[in-house]
């Protein structure tokens, strides 16, 4: 498509967008009286303007039935959980059974572990990227020491090649062969919060498997950006937070991803509570644990129904549009601001950098080799909320359920015009 940088052409691309409409269905949070330009939906997605309803039923149920609301609340509160599960299953590429909601993400990623770390005296080994988001490196270091190993010599990081900005399937798949045998455990971040970067989930999988790993993946920046197919992919476990791309509310729940071959199992190790329990036989208070034969089983608590129902209402709007329509629309509007970065780069000699590589979600991440902070400070002072990352990077998410194209022709004048103004 041939992209111009002008309003009329923005506005034209709106026009045509099925999905522009949308954008109505979400709150913005206003700058000088205005809508801001929002990138930062890769951090903390808008609040659809359904959830409140979403939340009131709730609170109005437990102001009326109190305890009664666990069985007869207009959506009962006991299972509410499992009506997350058929939509989030749809966006991962999963089957119904496999999927979970409940925690937090870091929290889920530790319950993962107990069942999929499970380190012999020789295969012992984890591979994950180089400088993994750091919640990530805690959790990984401090399963391993659990475990009475040294971090230093269990975990094994692929590199990124010297002078490129992206991963390289060729060397994580080398460096799982290399590790064979002693490798008891791949994970990754599907797609990395730094640069962008979507990794080939489906042959990194492939390979982890041959040498008899698992493989385990961290979506916490993939899920409902990018097509995921966790069953097809044979992948053992994922998880996932919803409050990043899923817009369901600051910190809030996290989804697991279970493979079908390892539910049902009485034997696996896992941290159990009474909500992984079969609910035939729950409230009978037996003292053994029958576990649940889906990624339910691994449910400790009764849910947190208030963090569930904004996912909930957030699912709705995800089921509605489907992620095939957003990952069209995400596809051509990131073109569409790459393009703008670089019509203001050639026009001002802004000195940018795209360090995302071709595979790519929502998000671009781009080095200010010119002017840096300054700038970044300027754009969030006329209206633009992006995400500044050091040394020198900004971050930018459009994500394609609210974002227009003349948020991305509007953002690349103010661009211009920081550019030109810091330089005087
Ligand atoms: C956002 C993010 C997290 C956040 O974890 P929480 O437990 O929700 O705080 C973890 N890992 C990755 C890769 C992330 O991008």
């Amino acid at each position: 498509m041939q992209f111009q940088n002008s309003l009329t052409f923005a506005q034209k691309m709106d026009a045509e967008d099925k999905l522009h409409k949308y954008r109505n269905e979400f709150h913005f949070p206003q700058i000088n009286g205005k809508d801001v330009i929002y990138f930062t939906g890769n951090s903390l997605g808008l609040q659809p303007k359904i959830t409140q309803k979403y939340v009131d039923e709730i609170m109005i149920d437990w102001k009326e039935l109190a305890v009664e609301g666990h069985f007869h609340a207009k959506k009962p509160w006991w299972d509410y959980h499992e009506r997350l599960a058929r939509p989030l299953a749809g966006i991962v590429g999963a089957c119904v059974e496999e999927v979970s909601v409940m925690n937090a993400l870091s929290v889920n990623l530790h319950l993962m572990m107990v069942s999929f770390y499970r380190p012999t005296k020789s295969r012992y080994k984890i591979l994950c990227e180089e400088k993994a988001f750091p919640s990530d490196q805690y959790m990984l270091q401090s399963q391993v020491r659990f475990h009475g190993l040294d971090p230093n010599e269990a975990i094994v990081e692929v590199k990124k090649r010297s002078g490129e900005h992206h991963w390289r399937t060729e060397d994580i798949q080398a460096k799982i062969k290399e590790l064979g045998n002693e490798l008891a455990l791949v994970l990754i971040g599907g797609v990395n919060y730094y640069n962008g970067q979507v990794f080939d989930m489906k042959t990194i999988t492939q390979t982890g498997k041959s040498v008899g790993a698992y493989v385990g993946w961290d979506l916490a920046h993939a899920v409902g950006n990018i097509q995921l197919a966790l069953h097809d992919w044979e992948v053992d476990f994922a998880a996932w937070c919803s409050y990043k791309y899923m817009n369901s509310g600051p910190g809030n729940a996290s989804g697991v991803f279970i493979n079908q071959k390892h539910l049902g199992k009485g034997n696996i190790p896992r941290f159990e509570g009474w909500w992984g329990t079969k609910k035939e036989t729950r409230f009978l208070m037996k003292s053994t644990f029958e576990p649940i034969d889906t990624a339910d089983a691994w449910q400790i608590s009764n849910p947190p129904v208030l963090s569930l129902a904004p996912y909930l209402a957030s699912l709705q709007l995800f089921e509605e549009v489907g992620m095939e329509a957003l990952i069209d629309k995400r596809n051509k509007i990131v073109a569409y601001l790459e393009f703008i970065l670089n019509e203001i780069d050639r026009q001002v000699e802004g000195n940018f950098e795209i360090i995302t590589p071709s595979d790519r979600g929502c998000q671009l991440s781009v080095f200010l080799h010119g002017q840096g902070r300054p700038l970044f400070d300027y754009l969030m002072k006329n209206g633009v909320i992006a995400d500044w990352r050091e040394p020198n990077v900004i971050r930018l998410a459009p994500a394609p359920f609210y974002c227009s194209y003349e948020d991305m022709y509007r953002f690349g004048q103010i661009l211009k015009d920081g550019i030109l103004t810091k330089r005087t």
